[in-house]
């Protein structure tokens, strides 16, 4: 399935020469996908280049304190030399903004999700990869950019993110080394840490109660299923990005090896969130509904009412050969 990448040293090239460049991270973007951006950006910048990471929706509150300055979702900022996409591989993962990406005349992705297929000019795409903060780091090396603080924390950040924090099965040796790197940057590791998991508010957690309430059990408590709807956010004042962290507490669960949540963004707009824990792939299982991912964490969007979506997914779970 895989093209062949482009090293590290062609894609440093690639930007060496642009005097615009324009980041892309994909939608609802996650700490891999903003650090990532953020370094990338900051490394741009010191290198003279006119840089910006174009968002088209609100960074999640906990990832605000990456972006200074950095971001902007105005589509009219700059005509691009180069268009990166990060953290993601293809155009649907930022699909208002997909136009403006290909208005420039060099693409490159840099991604480590196995479900990218490499449809940019120059794409380094590495599954092996815990996050793709790890190929900026290295990318940003290659570059021959000396990273600061604020870059280590980014790298950080995106790590620690993808990886729940050291603890996830796609954690790599690499990971360490690259972490144990960016305390020579300087990094306040503790400070990234809490900025990220440690500065909820209470509606968080009163929304991640009314979810879990929500659960259903399949396979003998081996695959659970649980849901938000707009109705219990405006009940419990919480907003979506709070309830990022439910599908991961589904999965802590003893005995669960698979965990599907569903959010509500829209009444016809169900985004499905899958977890596993040791066997089941879940990059897989977001194939067949058109969506990507990993093997352990993978996610899909359903254009119908919660409760068909629900009906849905729980359908295909019950039919899984592997949970029986
Ligand atoms: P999450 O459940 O945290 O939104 O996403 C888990 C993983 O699956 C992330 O790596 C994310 O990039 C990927 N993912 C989630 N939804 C989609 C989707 O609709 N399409 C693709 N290609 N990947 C997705
Ligand atoms: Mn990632």
């Amino acid at each position: 399935m895989m093209m062949k990448n482009n090293t590290f040293e062609e894609i440093a090239e690639v930007l060496a020469s642009a005097g615009k460049v324009l980041i892309f991270p994909h939608i609802n973007a996650d700490g891999d996908a903003i650090g990532s951006s953020a370094a990338l950006c900051r490394a741009l910048r010191s290198l003279g280049k006119e840089c910006y990471i174009l968002i088209e929706d609100e960074i999640a509150g906990n990832l605000k304190f990456l972006d200074d300055g950095l971001t902007t979702s105005d589509t009219g900022v700059m005509k691009a030399d180069v268009s990166v996409c990060v953290d993601c591989g293809e155009t649907g993962r930022f699909p208002l903004r997909a136009e403006k990406f290909a208005e420039a005349p060099v693409t490159v992705c840099i991604d480590h999700h196995e479900t990218s297929k490499g449809f940019c000019t120059y794409n380094h795409i590495d599954p092996d990869a815990a996050a793709t903060a790890q190929l900026v780091f290295r990318l940003i090396k290659a570059m021959g950019v000396e990273i600061d603080k604020a870059m280590g924390e980014a790298v950080f950040a995106g790590i620690l993110t993808d990886t729940g924090s050291f603890r996830y099965s796609n954690t790599q040796k690499e990971t360490h080394l690259i972490a144990a790197e960016l305390y020579d940057s300087g990094i306040d590791a503790a400070g990234v840490a809490q900025e990220i998991f440690e500065t909820v508010r209470i509606e968080r957690l009163l929304v991640e109660n009314r979810a879990v309430e929500t659960m259903v059990t399949l396979h003998g408590g081996k695959a659970v299923l649980a849901y938000v709807t707009q109705e219990m956010l405006r009940e419990t004042g919480a907003t979506m990005d709070e309830t990022e962290g439910v599908v991961g507490q589904l999965r802590s669960i003893a005995g669960v090896e698979l965990a599907v949540f569903l959010k509500e963004y829209a009444p016809e707009e169900i985004k499905v969130s899958l977890r596993s824990k040791k066997y089941v792939d879940v990059a897989k299982f977001s194939s067949d509904f058109n969506g990507g991912g990993h093997e352990r964490a993978a996610g899909f969007t359903l254009r119908c009412p919660i409760a068909e979506a629900f009906d849905r997914v729980k359908e295909y779970v019950s039919a899984m050969p592997e949970m029986k």
